[in-house]
């Protein structure tokens, strides 16, 4: 599908690449606030990622954190944010938290190859503080689409922060885990952060069940 041409432009001065039009194009183009990811290739939206500046946080990055693993996947898995050695290093949940994740991953059958891991924010903000609204909805637009490129069978929520933003609710996680959502069609189950298991193991048995129950909702859609 070719990108609408506003997006085409957008991208292309997202890459620094100078964009010459005549005065009907400028009238007709909408302004590059407005651009969206809608359309884009995977290359593209990994481009455009990297050269995002729609919210303040590309000022203190280090690296954006697109997600890793399998385009593919059965599986997404939506984190928070990046952290210190995310943003250091590009890579989502790589810390303490990213080994109980990758434990959880083992333990239903998964990994870091075969799901795709994503945040609700690709850049890091500072101090680790919470994501503001602001930069959550700047976001949105990336992980919108790789929702669309990867067409998963279940979504897995990690945490309060990617749990409210994706299902637009104040409510917290031990209120929404435990029961199917729906993202656009797609099934989502909530489940505790992997940082906060690490500070209270005793809840890990209902992450446990968490994952049971998106693997039983990922095999329905398989059959
Ligand atoms: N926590 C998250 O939610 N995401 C990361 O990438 C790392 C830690």
């Amino acid at each position: 599908m070719t990108p609408p041409e506003h997006q085409r432009q957008a991208y292309l001065r997202a890459l620094g690449i100078d964009v010459w039009k005549t005065r009907d194009a400028a009238d007709a183009e909408q302004p590059a606030e407005s651009m969206t990811a809608g359309g884009l290739s995977w290359s593209e939206l990994r481009a455009c990622v990297a050269n995002c500046t729609q919210c303040s946080l590309a000022a203190s990055r280090n690296n954006t954190v697109f997600g890793v693993g399998n385009p593919d996947a059965d599986w997404l898995i939506i984190g928070e944010a990046p952290g210190a050695e995310e943003d250091r290093r590009g890579e989502p949940f790589v810390g303490r938290a990213g080994k109980l994740l990758d434990e959880m991953l083992r333990a239903i059958g998964q990994s870091r190859d075969t799901v795709f891991i994503a945040n609700i924010l690709k850049c890091r903000p500072p101090n680790n503080r919470d994501p503001k609204s602001e930069e959550a909805a700047a976001c949105r637009q990336y992980l919108d689409r790789q929702i669309e490129l990867v067409q998963p069978k279940i979504i897995l929520a990690v945490g309060r922060i990617a749990a409210q933003n994706l299902l637009a609710s104040n409510e917290p996680v031990g209120r929404m885990r435990g029961r199917p959502h729906n993202l656009g069609g797609t099934p989502l189950v909530v489940t505790y952060h992997p940082a906060y298991l690490l500070r209270s193991p005793s809840q890990k048995n209902k992450s446990w069940s968490d994952l049971c129950l998106a693997a039983r909702l990922a095999a329905e859609r398989s059959t």
